[in-house]
């Protein structure tokens, strides 16, 4: 009986672009209106017939506009079913059904952004909640009620209410719905971002009080960031919609980039490091988002010491050997870097850093001499993030690319010794050291923008061919980069007589540009050579290494780097290259046409073949 009566709409709208016309078109197809304040008068200043929600609530609009529809005999109206019992709930408190509800919510976004800025206040008054009400309440009942929430829609509806006699689609209901429903979320998500921005926002931290200070750091959840990838990229920020951000800045300004590597470096650390049983430190030197190197604590030899140039640090703690050989494994590219550590910063890593150029470093904790070195750092603006080490980041992650929500699991895939237990090759003999240097390797992948392939030696990446879109250039790269940290540590490298006073970073560029032989290709007459000579003590410039020499050298790790690929080698170029560059262990997945033939083609060379069984391309 209930729901034979004449239909009603209820408008309760905002934005009132095509209010009329849906009005005239309801009230034509014998509809009965019903309106909030300013939409019934809007209505009826345009001459058409409208009833106010008060009629049938007999509660008056109160508090200035903030209770208007909120009512049961709004509520109850909207949210019955076509069954019996619904049906005599209304009978019972004399409630007529409702069968369209038109509503759209107050301009959040607009007001906020508002120059100058609204106060507080002002901002609060545009959090609409009945508007909410009736939204989430109609699109939650669609199955009897449309819900209309966006003006484009009125014609459609029209359309539809018209032919169908007063239905419509149960499609169009259910694709109002949702649009509800986004509608609510949007909204929603407007002004819990606001909110976290003026209320748990490590900006505000700056100015709190020093016996505050620690309570807000437990609930900061939003962090502004200056720009984003780019300096016109404005505004930017960081946030978490649960619980507090679980990193916290101890000094500096981190920027988006800085984020971006501190949380994949980080990621990349931690999991490396409980690769492990006990879990060794681990750390990594990023830049752009792909380690330029990572590696767990192993001793260093003297050579290494020179290599990496730690000299004059004095003893070398876990945490530090696991950073010295991170950085060392390609100076060139960790020139400003973002460092990850596993474990507490100590005095020697931090010793270490102060020498270096680098951007900003990320660890569970730092010895409070540590701190107060690194702080020291660019003025005292090196980005120094303490990391909550307990944090679970949980399984889903979004983000978005052209506007489009791109949603996936998050790889959580678990790389240890297990990984490596399908020896596909006639030479099963994986060391523990050659184990150690493919878990390095693949988990450094999991963090490398794809295609990547890594080589690692001694417990740290050696070689990394980063963001190729062929394997094989990835192989070249990361062969060519492991190439250069072998020659790097050449007995003729190691007695090179550097002119006294040049700075670290020339050293490596110009050891750099030895190892790889492009400084003899240069213009023996030109700046550049003249420029790389000039590193030199007088008469003391090195001669280039003769391929005889070069041959000799590489004889020496012949067999014993690792090598792991985030992806299938579908040619056996792949092997051959890394072959030459001292692979005798490989790990990738299967699943190329070729597979038997790169297994045959380690065979060759009497090296490991594993399959992991694990693609791990990272975008
Ligand atoms: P009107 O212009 O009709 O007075 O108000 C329309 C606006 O009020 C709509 O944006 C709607 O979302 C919102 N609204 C509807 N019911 C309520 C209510 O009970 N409380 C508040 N604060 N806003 C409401």
């Amino acid at each position: 009986m209930a729901f034979n009566q004449q239909p009603i709409a209820l408008l309760s709208v905002y934005d009132k672009t095509g209010l009329l016309p849906l009005a005239q078109g309801l009230a034509d197809a014998g509809v009965r209106l019903l309106g909030s304040g300013g939409t019934a008068k809007a209505i009826r200043n345009a001459g058409m017939k409208i009833e106010d929600v008060s009629d049938i609530t007999k509660a008056p609009e109160m508090l200035g506009g903030r209770v208007k529809t909120l009512h049961p005999a709004v509520h109850g109206g909207i949210l019955a079913r076509n069954i019996p019992s619904d049906a005599s709930d209304l009978e019972a408190q004399k409630i007529a059904p409702i069968n369209v509800v038109v509503c759209n919510l107050y301009p959040f976004n607009e007001t906020i952004a508002r120059i100058p800025p609204p106060s507080i206040p002002e901002a609060v008054e545009e959090v609409d909640i009945g508007g909410v009400t009736l939204l989430r309440a109609a699109a939650k009942n669609h199955d009897r009620v449309v819900i209309l929430s966006d003006p484009k829609d009125y014609d459609e509806f029209l359309a539809q209410w018209k032919a169908g006699n007063g239905q419509v689609s149960e499609e169009f209901r259910q694709r109002m719905a949702v649009k509800a429903f986004s509608h609510t979320a949007a909204y929603d998500t407007s002004i819990s971002n606001y909110f976290r921005r003026q209320y748990v926002s490590a900006d505000g931290l700056a100015d709190a009080p020093a016996d505050k200070k620690a309570d807000l750091t437990e609930r900061v959840q939003q962090l502004t960031l200056r720009y984003g990838a780019n300096p016109h990229q404005k505004p930017a920020q960081a946030y978490v919609t649960e619980g507090k951000l679980p990193f916290t800045v101890l000094s500096g300004s981190p920027g988006y980039i800085n984020l971006l590597d501190a949380l994949n470096s980080y990621a990349l650390v931690h999991e490396l490091s409980r690769a492990f049983t006990p879990a060794k430190a681990a750390a990594a030197s990023f830049k752009h988002v792909s380690p330029a190197g990572a590696a767990v604590e192993t001793k260093l030899t003297e050579a290494d010491v020179k290599v990496f140039d730690v000299d004059g640090v004095g003893e070398l703690s876990p945490i530090a050997s696991a950073y010295a050989r991170a950085r060392g494994a390609d100076r060139m590219s960790s020139f400003g870097d973002f460092i990850a550590l596993s474990h507490t910063c100590d005095v020697p890593t931090a010793k270490i850093i102060s020498r270096e150029v680098s951007d900003g470093i990320i660890a569970p904790g730092y010895e409070p001499e540590a701190l107060d070195i690194l702080k020291k750092k660019k003025g005292g603006k090196y980005c120094v993030l303490q990391m909550d080490p307990s944090y679970n980041p949980g399984t889903q992650e979004t983000r978005q690319v052209y506007g489009i929500t791109l949603e996936q699991r998050r790889n959580d895939a678990k790389i240890d010794a297990e990984t490596f237990g399908n020896i596909v090759s006639k030479n099963k003999n994986l060391s523990p050291e050659a184990l150690t240097d493919l878990i390095v390797a693949t988990t450094a992948l999991k963090y490398t923008q794809s295609n990547s392939v890594c080589f690692a030696y001694n417990g740290g990446t050696i070689g990394l061919g980063a963001g190729q879109q062929s394997r094989i250039h990835c192989t070249r790269l990361a062969g060519s980069k492991a190439d250069a940290w072998w020659l790097r540590h050449h007995p003729r490298v190691l007695s090179f007589k550097w002119r006294k006073g040049i700075k670290r970073a020339d050293r490596s560029n110009g050891t750099d540009v030895f190892v790889t032989g492009e400084i003899f290709d240069s213009d023996p007459a030109g700046s550049e050579r003249k420029e790389w000579e000039s590193l030199f003590e007088q008469g003391q410039v090195p001669e280039p290494l003769s391929a005889e020499e070069k041959k000799q050298w590489f004889e020496e790790i012949k067999g014993k780097v690792s090598l792991s690929s985030d992806a299938f080698f579908p040619f056996p170029d792949n092997v051959w290259r890394a072959t030459r560059s001292g692979v005798g262990h490989f790990a990738a997945p299967s699943g190329s046409v070729m597979d038997e033939k790169v297994i045959e083609t380690a065979d060759e060379s009497n090296a490991v073949y594993v399959f992991t069984n694990l693609r791990l391309f990272t975008h």
